[in-house]
Order: structure tokens, then sequence, then C-alpha cells
């Protein structure tokens, strides 16, 4: 069975003497069955590179800009990610969506420009809770993920998707662990009509994970990992989490 994939975004949180105790309390708990990696403030990429290169830990960003380079003051590009030796870089976070409007086209060609710098772009779809209620689930989390598809074309395959239901993010709300399955089964159907490498890809979701839902959320078929926001800023909580994926 492919091994599962849980990464932490540390959102707008951190400072150089929590950072340090935190990767630290990461790195000491190692060695990890599940491949673990946490997406940093770009301020503090450089410490996490310290502080992580000797490890099996991964790193990477929360965003990163469509264009390579440029008069895009504030942005920061997929190159530069790249060298600082992101892994990954978030890109359709549900706050991104909402507070910077970034639309379905702008993800998916942040994920391109990632992918052309050789990072591994995390793309983020999910619902709002009307959304939920009106019972348009399917319909947005596949018009999300079909923008991104058909921008990737043959390198679809190379992204990670991640499935979080925006009700479920940071709210203490958690999906159930059926309905977080029956988003990722319909996630998967929607790849493999894209890609014959479907199966391999990894559908992680995101949404409240805590070290005591985790494993359950984990053991569903299509749940390949998780995306984990307010529980990665504590060590403790973060490798339990990371434990409970394998
Ligand atoms: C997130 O921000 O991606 C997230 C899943 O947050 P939380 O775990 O805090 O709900």
């Amino acid at each position: 069975m492919a091994s599962k994939l849980i990464v932490g975004n540390w959102k707008m949180h951190g400072s150089h003497p929590a950072n340090a105790e935190l990767l630290a309390g990461i790195v000491a708990a190692r060695p990890f069955i599940a491949e673990v990696a946490v997406c940093v403030p770009f301020p503090y990429l450089a410490e996490t590179v310290v502080g992580l290169a000797a490890h099996d830990i991964r790193w990477g960003a929360q965003d990163c800009s469509a264009h390579d380079q440029g008069a895009y003051t504030g942005e920061v590009s997929a190159a530069m990610l790249a060298e600082f030796g992101c892994r990954y870089a978030i890109v359709g976070h549900s706050e991104r969506r909402a507070y910077h409007a970034e639309s379905d086209q702008l993800v998916a060609d942040k994920a391109k420009a990632a992918l052309a710098r050789g990072i591994t772009p995390i793309v983020c779809v999910g619902e709002t809770l009307a959304q939920r209620e009106a019972g348009e689930t399917e319909a947005v989390v596949k018009r999300q993920l079909s923008a991104v598809i058909h921008t990737l074309a043959h390198c679809a395959s190379e992204m990670v998707v991640a499935y979080e239901p925006v009700w479920a993010i940071g709210t203490g709300r958690t999906a159930s662990p059926e309905q977080a399955q029956a988003v990722h089964a319909l996630l998967r159907a929607q790849l493999r009509a894209a890609t014959p490498h479907a199966a391999g890809m990894k559908i992680l979701y995101g949404g409240s994970v805590k070290p005591d839902n985790a494993a359950t959320l984990f053991a569903q078929p299509d749940i390949d990992g998780g995306l984990i926001g307010g529980a990665s800023l504590k060590a403790a909580d973060f490798v339990a989490i990371c434990r409970a994926a394998g």
C-alpha cells in the first residue's frame, strides 16, 4: 500500500523561537511511516530548510505566483520557492479563494507554474456550508478540480488534491469519515476519467483533523493523508496525526 502523506499548513503563524521548537519536536519524533511535510510562511522557509534539511521531512509554501518573474509586487514565484528546495506549494486554499478572490483558473495557473519548477502543487477544493446545504457539493468540487485538470493536461497526475470542506476548516467541525470518503470517491472518479494514473494520486482530507479523529479518516479507502492546519502548530498533535497515518 502506498504511504500516506501528511502536510502541515502553518497558515500565518510562527516566530523564530516557536518555529525552532516545532521543527525540533517533529524531527525528534522521526521516523514516520507516512511522508511528512510542512508548508510554512515564506519568510520562514530559510530556517525550515536549516531545521529539516538533514532529515526525511519535506517542506513547502502556502501559495505561489502564477507568474515566473516580473513586476508583480508582493508575489513569490515558484522559481524562488524552488531555490529553497520546496517540495510542495499549496494552491487554491479556501482562505485564498475567499479573501483574495482567487478564481478556479488562477488556481490552475498557479498549479501549472509550480509544476513547471518541479514543485508539487497541493490543489485545494471544497464547498462552503451553504453550498453543501444546497446540495451543490459535487458540482462545486468538480468545477474546481476540472479547471486544474484541463490546465495541467498530461501533467495532471503530478498534482496532489486536498479536499477541504470550508465549513470544517478551523471550526472544530470535521466531516465524518463517510462524508469525506464520499467526496474523495467523486474526486478519484474525476481523476480516473482524466488520467490513467489516478489510482496512485494522493487525495488528502483537510478540515479540523485532530489526533483523535485522524485514524478513522485516514482509514477510508480514498483518503491518502491529510492537510493539517491548527493541529500542525503543536508538535505533539502533529506527530500524533502523522503516526495515525501509518
Ligand atoms: C487548513 O487550513 O488547511 C486546515 C485544514 O485547517 P484546520 O486543520 O485548522 O481545520
